[in-house]
């Protein structure tokens, strides 16, 4: 059978970096690399919200802006905000608040700006992972960190971090999930594609062991921050 284009076996990810305290001008910051996927996160927070009628008098409001500079990708893409783009800030918002203590902080907003610098798919899990460590950075109370791989079928199989080039191949289905390691619960299951049950069965679990292997690597980066003092 043909293997994936640059020979990985199925349930391994591609080399993964992970830094906090990347920006200082962020009350929390982090960057978080997957192969060629680079995104950089940096949390404002929590402040007083404004305008005042989107203030939530019980708890505090994670707002989270993706953006993917037009140099990120081969063909140049358009500045500003897109369809793409707004959605994918919701999904972060999804994925992310049920970790946080937002009850907290009622009338705030915790601001959390994700820049994708570099993109070979993925963009989405690897803005989750460095969201939740510049969270985490910025010191937001939290359940436990989230994690966040795209699982996905390609070449007929069920593989761990799908690329572009087998993301664009026929027949593919990329599948991101994001997953409290802590709570063991997912926060984030999408579907891009069709798979049976049994696919997507096996594809949570092969996400669910990758969220794990990328938990660590998060858990790690923060314990470095506290090295380098
Ligand atoms: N992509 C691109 N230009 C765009 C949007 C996406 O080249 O305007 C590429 C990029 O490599 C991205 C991939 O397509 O990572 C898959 O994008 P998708 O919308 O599925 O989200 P992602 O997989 O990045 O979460």
């Amino acid at each position: 059978m043909k293997g994936r284009p640059d020979k990985r076996k199925n349930d391994e990810m591609r080399p993964i970096k992970a830094e906090v305290g990347v920006l200082d001008s962020a009350d929390g910051s982090a960057m978080f690399q997957i192969g060629d996927t680079i995104a950089v996160a940096g949390v404002f927070g929590p402040k007083e919200l404004h305008p005042k009628h989107l203030q939530n008098p019980e708890r505090g409001v994670l707002k989270c802006k993706y953006d993917m500079a037009s140099f990120s990708v081969t063909e140049r893409k358009r500045m500003g905000p897109s369809r793409r783009s707004k959605e994918l800030g919701l999904i972060m918002q999804f994925a992310l608040e049920k970790s946080l203590f937002l009850e907290q902080f009622p009338k705030t907003g915790i601001e959390l700006h994700v820049e994708i610098l570099q993109a070979n798919a993925g963009t989405r899990c690897a803005s989750i992972c460095a969201a939740s460590l510049a969270l985490a950075d910025a010191g937001i109370p939290m359940r436990g960190m989230i994690s966040s791989i795209a699982v996905g079928r390609a070449n007929g199989q069920i593989v761990l971090d799908i690329t572009k080039e087998e993301e664009d191949a026929e027949d593919a289905t990329d599948i991101p999930i994001a997953y409290s390691v802590k709570d063991g619960e997912l926060t984030l299951v999408q579907l891009d594609g069709d798979v049976t049950k049994e696919e997507l069965s096996k594809a949570i679990a092969l996400g669910i062991k990758g969220c794990k292997e990328i938990y660590e690597i998060q858990v790690e980066a923060l314990r470095n921050k506290y090295k380098r003092r």
